[in-house]
């Protein structure tokens, strides 16, 4: 494992059913890129080219990195990832030879996610761009792009908060020429989100999801992870005085430690 490439080292796995608030954007990720990858000869019956290429722009902390956890966990493919400052300047010089390594390691561990985070960094407007190095980069990841023969066992997600700062030669056909949009959940999605976060919590009667899912408007799921993770603690907070620390928590304590609608205020 080198410096950026983390192939399924995720520790935990992503499903889609850790993913709130996003079920039309799931439906669309599976048809995009867990068909391809699994089933590419479909494509090949009806003649069309799986895509190369997929974009997911939104908001930060919306679950773009989530989803594409989760897509590579659920079609069992290579999932590696790229992170877009960090190529540029932990690699600064190299960064051609990383990007064409990591495409030669996707293909020989096919089917592949090769997920790059933050691709406005790598690949902004041209125009913008300053050194002849980033140039470089870019030109190298459009030549990678167009040399990917995968035939959808290899599919590049490129992630980004700020699709309209893309170098327009990534987005023209055969490259990232599909785009799925995230936005920031409604009250549904932020419930659905506060549902994932805070299973297998002892919520105590008092905590009313829906009452938080309304307060919480222009919470992303970043935030509403934070919020459960906070009650929780909020919660051990309170007991803290009555244990101590250097002996074994009495069970009496531990089977009567609850969570509830004080520790999510306090959150
Ligand atoms: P960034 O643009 O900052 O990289 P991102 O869109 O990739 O953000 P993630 O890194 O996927 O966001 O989200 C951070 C964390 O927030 C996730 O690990 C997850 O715990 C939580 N989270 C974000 N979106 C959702 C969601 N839709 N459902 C459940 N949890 C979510």
């Amino acid at each position: 494992k080198e410096g950026f490439v983390a192939i399924n080292t995720m520790g935990n796995i992503t499903t889609y059913d850790d993913i709130g608030g996003l079920s039309d954007v799931i439906q669309r990720v599976r048809e995009m890129i867990e068909l391809p990858l699994k089933h590419p000869e479909l494509f090949q019956r009806v003649n069309i080219d799986p895509p190369k290429g997929v974009l997911l722009h939104g908001p930060p902390g919306t679950g773009k990195t989530l989803l594409a956890r989760a897509v590579s966990q659920e079609a069992n493919a290579t999932f590696i990832t790229i992170n877009g400052p960090e190529i540029m300047s932990k690699f600064y010089g190299a960064s051609e030879e990383r990007l064409r390594k990591i495409f030669k390691e996707a293909e020989t561990k096919a089917p592949s996610i090769i997920f790059i985070d933050e691709l406005d960094s790598i690949a902004p407007k041209r125009e913008n761009v300053s050194g002849e190095v980033e140039r470089r980069v870019v030109a190298q990841l459009l030549a990678l792009l167009d040399g990917l023969k995968g035939r959808g066992r290899i599919i590049v997600i490129g992630a980004t908060n700020r699709i309209n700062s893309i170098d327009e030669a990534l987005r023209r056909p055969g490259r990232f020429d599909r785009e799925i949009e995230l936005q920031v959940p409604d009250a549904d999605g932020r419930k659905e989100i506060l549902q994932i976060h805070t299973r297998g919590m002892p919520l105590d009667d008092t905590v009313d999801l829906d009452e938080y899912a309304r307060l919480s408007h222009g919470f992303v799921g970043a935030d509403l992870m934070a919020v459960a993770r906070e009650g929780a603690m909020s919660s051990l907070r309170k007991i803290l005085p009555k244990i101590d620390l250097d002996k074994p928590i009495p069970t009496e304590i531990l089977d009567n430690l609850v969570i509830n609608d004080d520790d999510f205020q306090n959150a």
